[in-house]
């Protein structure tokens, strides 16, 4: 089988105070899928977020990222992993706010070996993908909150990486609004990238080819993969691959 992008084996987090925020969790992405996490408000959602996003370790159990079990690994290590590999979007649009859009993008490009003008080139390039082409210079005061959201998602994936985790990415912002961003979220997993939205709207997990729903820090349903997600596999090792 192909192997996930990220996976969980019966991953538990406890925080103290006896929090059991995730209770033996099991959970594989696979390459260019795009799925929903859904459930109520404190049922670990975001819990599971930094877990897969390798931002915490589990209290117990397994989370590799590419086949690496993340508990061997030194903080250094757990950074570059994230910096080349995973791409975050909050509900808080963040961008540093003296910055341009243009800027804020190709920051996310640092620590990639690559010269101030190609890093502008290629943030340039995803700024119009994300619609924003005609925004590069504004500052953030001078942007919308779903404008900001757009320049968020352009810097979590203009390096490119194989997995983008977005949690409650249309909180702040009205449903119209958030629909474009879900809509521009599951198109990125065209380019191979498998995108997560965390979401607690039902009307936003819907919209997703897959959805897993939590609840009290346990996996209460999962779709699972999609012929949508399975077709995108199609292309690389046989059906064997997928059972
Ligand atoms: P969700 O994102 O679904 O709202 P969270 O993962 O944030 O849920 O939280 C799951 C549970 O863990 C909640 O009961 C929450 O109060 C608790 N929790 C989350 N973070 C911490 C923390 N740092 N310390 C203690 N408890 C926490
Ligand atoms: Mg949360």
């Amino acid at each position: 089988m192909t192997a996930p992008v990220v996976a969980l084996r019966a991953a538990s987090k406890n925080y103290p105070g006896g929090v059991r925020a995730l209770r033996e969790v099991s959970l594989a992405i696979r390459p260019g899928e795009s799925l929903a996490i859904v459930g109520p408000s404190g049922s670990g959602k975001s819990t599971l977020l930094h877990l897969m996003g390798t931002l915490d370790r589990p209290s117990s159990g397994l989370v590799t990222v590419h086949g690496h079990d993340i508990a061997g690994l030194r903080d250094e290590r757990l950074a570059a992993i994230r910096a080349h590999w995973i791409g975050f979007v909050f509900q808080q649009f963040f961008m540093t706010g003296h910055l341009s859009a243009l800027d804020n993008v190709a920051n996310g490009l640092l620590y990639r070996g690559l010269s101030p003008r190609r890093r502008r080139a290629l943030a340039s390039d995803w700024l119009v993908r994300v619609g924003l082409g005609h925004r590069q210079d504004h500052l953030p005061h001078q942007l919308s909150g779903g404008e900001r959201q757009r320049v968020a998602i352009a810097r979590a994936v203009v390096g490119r990486p194989s997995l983008l985790l977005a949690d409650e990415p249309t909180g702040n912002l009205d449903s119209a609004t958030g629909a474009e961003i879900v809509e521009l979220l599951r198109d990125l997993h065209r380019d191979g990238t498998a995108v997560v939205v965390i979401t607690h709207d039902m009307a936003v997990a819907a919209t997703m080819p897959r959805q897993v729903e939590i609840l009290d820090g346990q996996i209460r349903s999962d779709s699972g993969p999609t012929a949508d997600d399975t077709a995108y596999l199609g292309a690389g090792p046989g059906p064997e691959a997928l059972s």
